[in-house]
């Protein structure tokens, strides 16, 4: 039977970067897919800070824009920040998996697209797993290790679906259109977000840039019951509307829609390991739940995981306990904070407090901006709001010294 040292299930970031860290470091290593090319589940909307080029050795040629302007609108309220130099990227997600991919296959391991994990056994201290590709027969092979990379469906700690927990669910829709040249310039610079009840309510929107004319459109909606909004429509509809009444464009050409599910655990309580089984990635809930930024995140987890993988392979010593107090040490502050202001902004906030908080953001920097969106520094807010007070307390006691 063949055998592999690691199977890596999903070539998402995840899977991609950590069967790539293996390939690397010599050891004999096998990533599956079950999509046959990447551009078939190209559903990220894929927005990063410059700095994960560098963190994680990307090149280029994974990039479709650089960004350096962000905007922020509510229903009634818009704010802006420029900055002269780019701050960061738009992903070609697809390109990202696939230069992940070819890279694991440049270092010597193997990459099977278009083929399915059905299930793992353990006999006599052997992992059996059982694979399906396309057309064909389930067959076997064996390994030391398995590595759940499956993202949200969380395949293999999961083999049944009626065993899952509940989770915190966010449903996202975008459209991927080319547009003519004077929207686009508009936009080529900028992430544009959206939040309140008339662009995005219960969730929020977005308009990202790609190279070639083309911008990403979409909104994501979280499921459960707000506390003031009964129902909410289609989500196609927020994203027409943002078409219609924010870009204000009536021709343009749909090039893809597409979307995807984030499935996060409450307070981190993700299955990370299980026999010799190691969980990475949105598996273990790494997507920071309020932005739905997930790609850096998923990357890191594999980073963390490949140093405990390796111990297992070189020393047979299993302390894949440690990885997971390490990867929650990691994100669970902040990430916990972001899950209590998510629930809070999109199930729980009426229309004019979030008109409100953003509105507030004038007294904010660009950088205090990008410590929020992509830091989650939410102290920089507060820091915010204690700057306005204390400059109309100023205000007002100059003027009673003026009386
Ligand atoms: C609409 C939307 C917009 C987003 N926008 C951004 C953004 O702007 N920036 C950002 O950083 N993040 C964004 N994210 C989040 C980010 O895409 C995810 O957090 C990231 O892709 C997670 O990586 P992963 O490798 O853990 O999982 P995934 O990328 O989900 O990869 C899992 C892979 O496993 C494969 N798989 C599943 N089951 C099996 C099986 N049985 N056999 C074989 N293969 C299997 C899947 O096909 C998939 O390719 C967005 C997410 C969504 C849904």
């Amino acid at each position: 039977m063949q055998f592999f040292d690691v199977i890596v299930v999903g070539a998402g970031p995840a899977g991609g970067h950590c069967a790539r860290l293996l390939a690397k470091a010599g050891y004999q290593v096998l990533l599956v897919e079950q999509h046959d090319d990447f551009y078939k589940n190209n559903f990220s909307s894929a927005a990063s800070p410059l700095e994960t080029l560098q963190q994680y050795d990307l090149p280029e040629s994974v990039v479709s824009r650089y960004w350096k302007n962000i905007e922020i609108c509510s229903t009634n309220i818009h704010r802006s920040w420029q900055a002269k130099q780019p701050l960061g990227v738009v992903f070609d997600f697809a390109k990202l998996r696939e230069f992940l991919a070819e890279d694991v296959t440049k270092n010597g391991g193997v990459v099977w697209l278009g083929c399915r994990y059905i299930k793992y056994l353990i006999e006599d201290g052997k992992t059996t797993v059982f694979l399906q590709k396309k057309g064909s027969e389930i067959f076997s092979i064996q390994t030391k290790l398995l590595v759940d990379a499956t993202g949200y469906s969380r395949a293999v700690m999961y083999p049944n679906k009626k065993d899952k927990p509940k989770f915190f669910k966010g449903i996202g829709i975008e459209y991927l259109i080319k547009v003519d040249e004077k929207t686009y310039q508009k936009y080529s610079d900028s992430l544009v977000f959206f939040l309140g009840y008339k662009w995005s309510p219960q969730g929020y929107s977005w308009i990202f840039p790609m190279s070639n004319y083309q911008l990403k459109v979409g909104t994501a909606i979280l499921e459960g019951q707000h506390k003031f909004i009964q129902k909410t429509k289609p989500i196609k509809e927020y994203i027409h509307q943002i078409l219609q009444d924010y870009i204000q464009i009536e021709n343009y050409n749909i090039i893809n829609i597409h979307g995807s599910i984030l499935d996060y655990s409450p307070g981190l309580n993700d299955i990370y390991y299980k026999d010799q089984v190691i969980a990475i990635g949105d598996t273990v809930s790494t997507v920071n739940f309020l932005g739905g930024e997930g790609i850096r995140y998923a990357m890191k987890s594999a980073e963390v995981a490949e140093q405990y993988i390796k111990e297992y392979l070189e020393h047979n010593q299993q302390n894949f306990q440690k990885y997971e107090a390490e990867l929650k040490q990691h994100f669970s502050k902040r990430w916990n904070w972001s899950e209590q202001i998510s629930r809070k902004v999109y199930l729980e906030y009426s229309d004019a407090r979030i008109d409100q908080g953003v509105s507030f953001l004038k007294y904010l920097s660009l950088e205090d901006i990008i410590d929020i969106l992509f830091y989650y520094q939410f102290e920089k807010y507060t820091k915010g709001l204690k700057a306005l007070i204390l400059r109309k307390i100023n205000t007002f006691l100059k003027k009673v010294h003026l009386a």
